[in-house]
């Protein structure tokens, strides 16, 4: 019976639904492979410990918390030691990660450091006669691939989305981590953050998403697609690289290939053809729904819902549905 990591991503001091599906990841590995512990880290400022009973809602039977004030922002050299001589020493069977920006950079430097293989941007993993499986999108999304990983401890990063946090209440003993080496002598130090989508929904953890692409014809018709997330209440808006290119959205805002990888519950996608490389950063929706006048454009393949018409003329009845929906 092996235990199994997880790395619970922070960002303030607050648990990011990032943390909570690494740790239901963890969970599901730890039971797949016979009922071991799930070890959840978690690394910030003083104080980042309070989120400890939140990680044993989902799972965690011990809450591991590397507190220093250099750890109030996220710093990958520190991380990077402190995660890979954790999981060494702790024998895990597997380490999860989280597919986001931070767990892509710190997820490859710990398997680098222990020699461990990585399994990148999951959307399930199971077990099957000992080995860990996992199975995750490749080639844009065309293809599901899925890796079979004897080696232990075998590491993990899941997309964003992809697993959905399920109550699994154990006792989340917390323990108290030294982080290793002085996170005030990092090499390189994060100076300054700036948030793009300040008080807005992230895009990352929006369980529901309304894109916007080139159909839209203008900047200011994005109202449009605001008006719809607004409605929706818990929506972040999302584009094309078509429209971040004319600049009409910021790049931060970008889904696909070369932009954010997503996996809400909803995608709305609003005048987008549903290009190769725009599939490929939303097709793991739950469920899409497609608004576009042409019928034969490639987004109405993979979607769930379509609407052939014009998004003039759609999205504001849409709008007013779903304001009607929620009174
Ligand atoms: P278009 O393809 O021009 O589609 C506009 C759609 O709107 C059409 O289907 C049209 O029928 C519809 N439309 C027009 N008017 C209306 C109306 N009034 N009502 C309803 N529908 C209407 N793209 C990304 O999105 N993300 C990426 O990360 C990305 N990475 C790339 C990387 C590489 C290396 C390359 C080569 C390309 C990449 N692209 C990416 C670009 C991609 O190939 C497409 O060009 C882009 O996704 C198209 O955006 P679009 O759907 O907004 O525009």
């Amino acid at each position: 019976m092996a235990n199994v990591f997880a790395f619970a991503e922070t960002r303030g001091g607050e648990l990011r639904k990032a943390g909570l599906e690494a740790v239901t990841a963890a969970r599901q590995l730890a039971d797949a492979t016979g009922g071991g512990e799930v070890h959840a880290m978690v690394a910030g400022a003083p104080g980042v410990g309070g989120v400890a009973q939140k990680l044993a809602e989902v799972g965690a039977d011990v809450v591991l918390v590397v507190e220093h004030p250099a750890l109030a922002r996220y710093d990958a050299e520190t991380l990077t030691r402190t995660v890979a001589e954790r999981v060494k020493s702790g024998g895990y069977r597997a380490a999860v990660f989280s597919a986001t920006a931070q767990g892509k950079e710190l997820a490859p430097r710990v398997a680098a450091r222990l020699g461990a293989p990585l399994a990148a941007d999951a959307t399930s993993v199971s077990a099957e006669g000992g080995a860990i499986v996992v199975k995750h999108p490749m080639y844009t999304g065309k293809v599901i691939g899925t890796l079979s990983i004897a080696a232990s401890p075998a590491l993990v990063s899941v997309r964003l989305g992809a697993i959905t946090p399920a109550p699994n209440a154990k006792a989340g003993r917390v323990e108290a981590v030294q982080a290793v080496g002085d996170p005030a002598q990092s090499k390189a130090r994060v100076v300054e953050l700036r948030e793009g989508s300040k008080g807005k929904v992230d895009l990352g953890e929006a369980p529901v998403i309304v894109s916007g692409g080139r159909g839209l014809k203008a900047a200011e018709n994005f109202k449009l697609v605001e008006d719809l997330a607004d409605a929706f209440g818990n929506a972040a808006v999302g584009a094309t690289r078509a429209v971040t290119d004319e600049g009409w959205r910021p790049h931060s805002e970008q889904i696909g290939q070369t932009g954010r990888v997503v996996s809400p519950q909803l995608y709305v996608a609003v005048g987008i053809s549903g290009a190769i490389q725009h599939l490929a950063g939303m097709r793991t929706a739950k469920t899409i729904v497609a608004i576009n006048k042409d019928k034969d454009a490639p987004i109405f393949k993979i979607a769930d819902y379509g609407i052939v018409g014009d998004v003039f003329d759609v999205v504001p009845a849409l709008t007013q549905a779903v304001r009607a929906a929620k009174q």
